[in-house]
């Protein structure tokens, strides 16, 4: 990090006011004085920053490409007459944004675990590794850093809790796929509020070494919620470990047409409000990473149905995010991804352009993901079965003919050009794309330049362009961390 100490004399509100370009949410209450330590902030460079952000909230879809960005919005304009909440944010001109270079130590194509690395301790370290050099040196984080500020910390996720986006904002591991190890670190450093998937890594009896973390968490007083009504009887107070399913949680298109994942499973708004009602009764604020992590599966699986509802519901956290910061003028809020992935978009697929719009709004019929057909159909499926599930999940039949090319794919013997769309999940994408119109680049991450919007106190400082390791400077200005950071 920069060093941001200098001997200049702290600007006065008069200085602030007299520049003309101190934001409208400076205005409001908190005056100059909140400042760690009684230290005068002193740069140069902040004499235009307003009050610091007693709250940051960082938002992640993880894995949205732009496309994903776009498909979302125009999903929300055809089926409910109005703007996605984020691309509101962008006519209304109230956010900063931008694009963010998310490139990793030793890759343009970046994982989740480097990318969240790069904004959580402002390093960029190799692909896997989570806050920790090649030689073994661990990254102080950002959520240690704020809780020894004195601020609540919380983690919430679609994915496992263990999962790189998350353990990336808190943890420090070799390696991200250290899930059993990740748990155990994640009681060492106590923080406030995580909820997700993931129970598989607390459970003794799933657990590697046999230990009952489940146990060790009630331990130290956490109130351990595994279940939608867990969720609903927490009183938001103390600290709570909230794990809902084994794995991740479930695809919102599959958990809104499977009673049993309605009754057991929250969803991501559900436990953004939760763990901002907890949060928000620290005295001294907090910080809190929330995930929208299934979107990053249903691109790796360009599986349309996933991806899209996943992007709709993150959509939705944000509006919970707006509504918690509508006024107030303390808390900096962070919108974002890590990466693009596949690439999708709505290409002109039919005989001329304007069939495609008609084609994508078969969307909204789906009933279940490409993973639920795929998750029982195999090698010895016929093309009966291949069309029966499709139609299912889709509301519309296949061919026969490209019922059989599923049916190679799944027997192994299907070869596309581009050798990964042999897979089934991906020649499905293909097939989909046929009557949907949303096409796909691959079933990876890409090294695209992603998306950054961010407003309230702090967000200032985002520019045109952002490299993700300043990110990590912005949100220690912000919220006035320095003197608990390592500069
Ligand atoms: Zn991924």
């Amino acid at each position: 990090m920069t060093d941001l100490s200098s001997d200049l004399p702290a600007p006065s509100r008069r200085d602030f006011l007299k520049t003309g370009t101190l934001s409208a949410v400076a205005l409001g209450a908190g005056g100059m004085t909140n400042r760690a330590n009684g230290q005068p902030r002193t740069t140069v460079d902040r004499v235009e920053e307003p009050d610091a952000a007693k709250n940051v909230i960082f938002l992640v879809s993880d894995g949205m490409s732009a496309g994903t960005l776009t498909m979302a919005d125009h999903f929300r304009r055809r089926h409910e007459g109005r703007a996605s909440n984020w691309i509101r944010l962008y006519e209304e001109g109230r956010v900063r944004h931008g694009l963010m270079d998310m490139a990793a130590a030793n890759s343009s194509v970046t994982g989740s675990a480097a990318a969240a690395s790069s904004w959580a301790s402002g390093r960029r370290v190799v692909n896997e590794a989570v806050n920790m050099s090649e030689d073994g040196t661990e990254y102080r984080t950002i959520l240690e850093i704020a809780r020894d500020a004195g601020k609540a910390t919380g983690l919430v996720t679609t994915t496992r809790i263990t999962h790189a986006t998350p353990a990336g904002f808190g943890v420090n591991m070799p390696e991200r796929w250290m899930e059993d190890e990740i748990a155990a670190q994640y009681r060492e450093r106590g923080y406030d509020v995580l909820m997700g998937g993931g129970a598989r890594h607390f459970d003794a009896d799933r657990r590697e070494d046999g230990r009952d973390l489940f146990g060790n968490f009630r331990d130290d007083g956490y109130t351990v919620a595994q279940s939608n009504r867990d969720l609903a009887q927490w009183d938001r107070t103390g600290k709570i470990l909230g794990t809902f399913t084994e794995s991740h949680l479930p695809y919102v298109l599959d958990h809104t047409h499977i009673q049993k994942h309605r009754t057991q499973v929250p969803r991501l708004p559900a436990m953004t409000e939760a763990a901002l009602a907890r949060l928000d009764k620290n005295d001294d604020g907090f910080f809190v990473q929330i995930e929208g992590g299934r979107v990053d599966h249903g691109a790796h699986a360009n599986d349309t149905g996933g991806l899209i509802y996943d992007q709709v519901e993150f959509d939705d956290t944000i509006r919970r995010v707006l509504d918690f910061v509508d006024g107030r003028d303390d808390t900096l809020v962070i919108i974002t991804t890590d990466h693009g992935n596949a690439n999708p978009g709505v290409n002109a697929t039919g005989d001329h352009y304007s069939a495609s719009d008609p084609m994508f709004d078969r969307v909204a019929d789906f009933q279940y993901t490409n993973d639920w057909i795929l998750s029982d159909l195999d090698a010895e499926s016929t093309t009966r079965q291949i069309r029966d599930r499709v139609e299912t999940a889709w509301g519309f039949g296949i061919s026969r003919e490209e019922a059989g090319m599923l049916q190679d794919a799944l027997r192994g013997t299907y070869r596309a050009a581009y050798k990964k769309k042999s897979e089934p999940d991906l020649l499905l994408g293909a097939l989909q794309a046929n009557y949907t119109a949303v096409n796909w680049l691959s079933g990876d991450h890409t090294s695209d330049y992603v998306e950054l919007a961010a407003l309230g106190p702090g967000s200032e400082a985002i520019g045109d362009f952002t490299r993700n390791t300043d990110l990590f400077d912005v949100m220690v200005r912000a919220a006035n961390l320095e003197s608990y950071a390592d500069v």
